[in-house]
C-alpha cells in the first residue's frame, strides 16, 4: 500500500512529496495512522548524511504521536483505537543481553525508524509493538510527540546518572535542550542553562532554570567555573569543550547526548586533578519511555511547540537548521 509522505531524494536536498511503499504489520508490527511528528536536529543529520548510514529516498521523522489501525497476529500490548508513541528506535533483536536487560537502545541489531524505513514525515507508519509506547491520558498529543526522542534523550541519563538533587548544567536550550531543562527542574535539581542565544533566558527560567549563562561571553562561562555537578551537553555542533569541563566541582560529569560531531580534546589534567569524568547517553528503553511519559504527564512537561503542516516541512526545517525554533517543531499531518 502507498502511503503519502516527504522524502530527501539525495544528500542535502529539500523533501518533496513521495508515495512510501508500506507492507502490512508483519506479526508483531503495528499500523499507525500519525497525527504529528516531532523534528529532531538528527532528522537534519540524517537529511545531510552527517553520519554516513542515510539512504535515499530518505523519509525523515521519529517523534510520532498517532493511533493504532492494524495489529499484526502476535500483537497481544496494543490494540486498535489506542494512541501510542514511537520514538527513534522502531525494532530490536529482543534477544542479546542488551534486549534482555532492558537497555534495548544498546542492540547491536536496532532498528531505527527512518534509516532504511520510511519513517514519520508520512501519514502512516509501522512499529514493533514494543516500541510503540501507550501516551497517557493528559498530555497534548502534538506537543508530547518531541517526548518520544528529544524527551527520553535527557531524561535517561538525567535518571540514570544525577540520583540525588544536584546542581546541573544544560548546554544548548533546543529541542532536547529545553526539555532537559523541565526534567531536571522536577527531579529536584538546582538547573543552569547555558545557551548561545540570549534571547532564550526568559522562556527557559520560565521553565524551571534558576540560572541562565549567555556562552558567548567568557566572563560569564568563567564566573560559573567549579559550580556544577553534571553538566548535560545537547548541542548540534562541535565546540571548545575546554570550558564546559571547568564548569564541574569535584567528582562532576560532562555528558554529551548531542551529536556534536568531530573529536572532543580535553586537557587530562582537568579530568585528573578534580576527578572529573566525559561520558555519553543514547536515547532510552520502551521501559525508560513509559516511565519518563508518566513523569511528564504528573508535572505537565510536554515541548514549547511550533507546529506547522506537513506541507511546509522544508519551512520548518529551516527554522530548525537556523536555530529559529522556539523549541521544537512539530508537523501536524491531515486529518
Ligand atoms: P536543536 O533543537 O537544533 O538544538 C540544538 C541547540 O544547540 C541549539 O538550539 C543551540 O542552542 C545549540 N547550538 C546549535 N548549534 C550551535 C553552535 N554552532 N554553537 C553553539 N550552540 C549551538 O537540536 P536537538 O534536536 O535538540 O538535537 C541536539 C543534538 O542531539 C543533535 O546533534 C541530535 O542529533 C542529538 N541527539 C542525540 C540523541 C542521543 O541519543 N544521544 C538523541 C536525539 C538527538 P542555544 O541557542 O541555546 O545555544
Ligand atoms: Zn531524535
Amino acid at each position: 500500500m502507498s502511503v503519502p509522505s516527504f522524502a530527501a531524494l539525495s544528500a542535502k536536498s529539500i523533501l518533496t512529496t513521495h508515495a512510501t511503499e508500506l507492507p502490512d504489520p508483519g506479526p508483531t508490527q503495528v499500523k499507525i495512522r500519525i497525527h504529528h511528528c516531532g523534528i529532531c536536529h538528527s532528522d537534519i543529520h540524517l537529511i545531510d548524511n552527517d553520519w554516513g548510514m542515510s539512504r535515499y529516498p530518505l523519509v525523515p521523522g521519529h517523534e510520532i504521536i498517532g493511533t493504532v489501525i492494524e495489529t499484526g497476529s502476535q500483537v497481544t500490548r496494543l490494540k486498535m483505537g489506542m494512541v501510542v508513541g514511537v520514538g527513534w528506535q522502531a525494532g530490536s533483536c529482543g534477544t542479546c543481553e542488551w534486549c534482555q536487560s532492558g537497555q534495548e537502545q544498546l542492540c547491536q541489531r536496532s532498528q531505527p525508524t527512518c534509516v532504511g524505513r520510511p519513517g514519520g514525515f508520512a501519514h502512516e507508519t509501522l512499529a514493533d509493538e514494543r516500541f510503540a509506547i501507550p501516551i497517557p491520558d493528559g498530555l497534548a498529543q502534538a506537543e508530547a510527540a518531541p517526548l518520544l526522542c528529544a524527551g527520553i534523550t535527557v531524561y535517561s541519563p538525567l535518571s540514570r546518572h544525577v540520583p540525588k538533587p544536584a546542581s546541573v548544567g544544560v548546554v544548548g536550550i533546543g529541542g532536547l535542550g529545553h526539555l532537559a531543562v523541565q526534567f531536571a527542574s522536577v527531579m529536584g535539581h538546582k538547573v543552569t542553562a547555558l545557551s548561545s542565544s540570549a534571547d532564550k533566558e526568559p522562556q527557559t527560567r520560565q521553565l524551571g532554570a534558576t540560572a541562565f549563562i549567555d556562552t558567548s561571553a567568557p566572563s560569564a562561562m568563567k564566573s560559573a567555573y567549579n559550580s556544577l555537578d553534571y553538566v548535560l551537553v545537547t548541542v548540534s555542533a562541535p565546540l571548545d569543550w575546554t570550558p564546559y569541563v571547568n564548569l564541574l566541582r569535584p567528582n562532576g560529569t560532562l555528558c554529551f547526548v548531542g551529536a556534536t560531531g568531530g573529536p572532543i580534546s580535553i586537557p587530562t589534567g582537568l579530568l585528573l586533578g578534580r576527578q572529573r569524568s566525559v561520558t555519553g547517553s543514547n536515547l532510552g528503553s520502551p521501559g525508560q519511555i513509559a516511565g519518563m511519559l508518566a513523569l511528564a504527564a504528573r508535572h505537565s512537561i510536554t515541548a514549547v511547540s511550533e507546529r506547522m503542516p506537513l506541507d511546509r516541512v522544508n519551512e520548518a526545517l529551516d527554522r530548525v537548521r537556523t536555530n529559529q525554533a522556539r523549541f521544537r517543531m512539530v508537523l501536524d499531518m491531515p486529518a
